[in-house]
Order: structure tokens, then C-alpha cells, then sequence
């Protein structure tokens, strides 16, 4: 634990762990950024995964990432987003965040989700990925809008403060849904449950925006901080994403217009 706000459990360090291993061995040159920090040691071999999905490869890629090195990719793992709720039992708001940048842009990401489902029943099959790719689009959920004409704002559920709060009430929303993760989240906005997601406070970085970012550009939403300014991610960026989150699949503008101006003067970039 490092810290009540910042928790970290041996499943955060062991997810980093054998994905961030994974990548390195089959991607000696790529950046790889962890959330966790971790003394470097050897990792176990049964933690390596070499496997790869058919179905992914299958697919053309883009034209404009064909000629992509290795050495120019940045990839941000997030290996246990939601981890507040993890401890607390709310399995469903865990995923693990995987997000490729080039040019400093998110361009493909991966929200596994490991306990969809877990509350199903024994028949249901536990655990989804969802991927997306720039150009290409994103898969394994059912794309979704939100109910026309409601605002339903998804937020923090473990993180908020007055300033969070304000924001949302100046928007006026029909509902608030307060769940954990980043990743999670983004799942609410493309699967129609939630309008936008608002978080007028710093304290989500960039391993958290990344893979979300990519899938729903991917689906044609966006997401930027509270003023409307784009995230980078290239390998020197800062990790905390300091002047909050915006994101919506669609009407990002009407949201981003109601931002008032006296949350985003208190979220300096
Ligand atoms: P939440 O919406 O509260 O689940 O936050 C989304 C992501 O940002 C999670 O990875 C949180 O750990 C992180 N985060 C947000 N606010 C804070 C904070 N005040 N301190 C530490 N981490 C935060
Ligand atoms: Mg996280
Ligand atoms: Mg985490």
C-alpha cells in the first residue's frame, strides 16, 4: 500500500509484472511504462505469456501504421485499474488498461476486463477484452449510444472532492453514476450506459487514459482534459493527467461548452 488513496496490492504488482515482461521479450525496443513500480528482478518464466490472437492478426492494419519501428511505440500498462473497488469486492469495476502510443498519440489499446460477468451465474462466460484499434475500430462489446436527450454522467467513485462534485452539478445531469476505474468508465460510455465521463481533478495519469483513449476514438467519441486539451503520450510526458478528464461518444461539445470557467481556472494543466 502506498497510501489510502493509492492503494497496491500483490495483484497489481503481478499483472505488471508478467504483462510488462511479456511485451519487453517479444519487443525488446519498444518503451514500455508500468504503473507500478517494481525492484527489478527476474520474472518467473510461468508469468510469461507468448501467445497471440488469431482473430487480431487477421486483420489488415491500417496503411498510415505499416511502416511504424518497433523503437517508436510507447506502451502504457495500467496492470489493475479500479484498485480501490478490487479491495473492496466490486469486481466488475476492474480492468487491466494496455494502450499503444506513436507520435505521442493513442493510436491502439486493450481493456481486459477480468470479472464481466462474475455475478452471471455459472453458465456465463467470465472475463471480456475489448480492443481497438485507430483506423480500424474497436470489438469485443456491442456498441452503444446513451438514451437520447439524458444526461447521465459517469464519475470516480473512491476519488472525489468538492471540485468533482461542483462540476458535475453545474452540468445538471439526469443521473450520476459513480463507479471505479478509468477503464471502466470508458466501458460505460461505449456501451451506451453513461453520457459522459467528468473528473474536474487531478489524480488519473496516463496509463489510465491511454488504452481507453484509443478505443474510443476508435468508435469516434473523444477525451481530453477539463479545458478541452488532448493528452500525449509520448515516453518524457508527465504521468498525471493534471486538469482532469472529459470524455464522451458523443455531444462531447455540449459537455465540454457547461464546463464552468471556475473548475477549469483550479486545474492547471
Ligand atoms: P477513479 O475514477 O477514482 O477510479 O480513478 C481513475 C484512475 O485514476 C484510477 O487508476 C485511480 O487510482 C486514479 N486516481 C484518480 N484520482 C486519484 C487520486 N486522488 N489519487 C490517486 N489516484 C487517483
Ligand atoms: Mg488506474
Ligand atoms: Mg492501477
Amino acid at each position: 500500500q502506498t497510501g489510502a488513496n493509492d492503494l497496491q496490492t500483490k495483484a497489481d504488482r503481478m499483472v505488471q509484472m508478467s504483462i510488462c515482461a511479456s511485451l519487453a521479450r517479444k519487443f525488446p525496443k519498444v518503451t514500455i511504462i508500468g504503473e507500478e513500480e517494481l525492484p527489478p528482478h527476474d520474472v518467473a518464466e510461468e508469468l510469461i505469456e507468448d501467445g497471440h490472437c488469431e482473430e487480431i492478426l487477421k486483420k489488415p492494419c491500417p496503411p498510415q501504421y505499416t511502416g511504424i519501428k518497433e523503437e517508436e511505440l510507447v506502451i502504457w500498462v495500467d496492470p489493475l485499474d479500479g484498485t480501490k473497488e478490487y479491495t473492496e469486492g466490486l469486481l466488475d469495476h476492474v480492468t487491466v488498461l494496455i494502450g499503444i502510443a506513436y507520435g505521442g498519440k493513442a493510436i491502439a489499446g486493450v481493456i481486459n476486463q477480468p470479472y464481466y460477468n462474475y455475478e452471471a451465474g455459472a453458465d456465463a462466460v467470465l472475463g471480456r477484452t475489448i480492443w481497438g484499434v485507430l483506423g480500424m475500430g474497436a470489438f469485443g462489446f456491442e456498441l452503444t449510444e446513451a438514451p437520447a436527450g439524458k444526461h447521465i454522467i459517469v464519475t470516480t467513485r473512491s476519488h472525489s472532492s468538492a471540485l468533482v462534485n461542483d462540476c458535475i452539478t453545474a452540468l445538471n445531469p439526469d443521473t450520476v453514476i459513480r463507479v471505479g476505474g478509468a477503464g471502466n468508465k470508458i466501458i460505460q460510455l461505449i456501451e451506451g450506459k453513461a453520457s459522459a465521463y467528468v473528473f474536474a481533478s487531478p489524480g488519473c495519469k496516463k496509463w489510465d487514459t491511454c488504452a481507453p483513449e484509443a478505443i474510443l476514438h476508435a468508435v469516434g467519441g473523444k477525451i481530453t482534459d477539463i479545458h478541452g486539451n488532448s493528452f500525449h503520450y509520448n515516453k518524457e510526458v508527465k504521468h498525471m493527467n493534471s486538469a482532469g478528464v472529459l470524455a464522451a461518444l458523443r455531444n462531447y461539445d455540449y459537455y465540454a461548452s457547461r464546463i464552468p470557467n471556475t473548475v477549469k481556472q483550479s486545474l492547471v494543466p
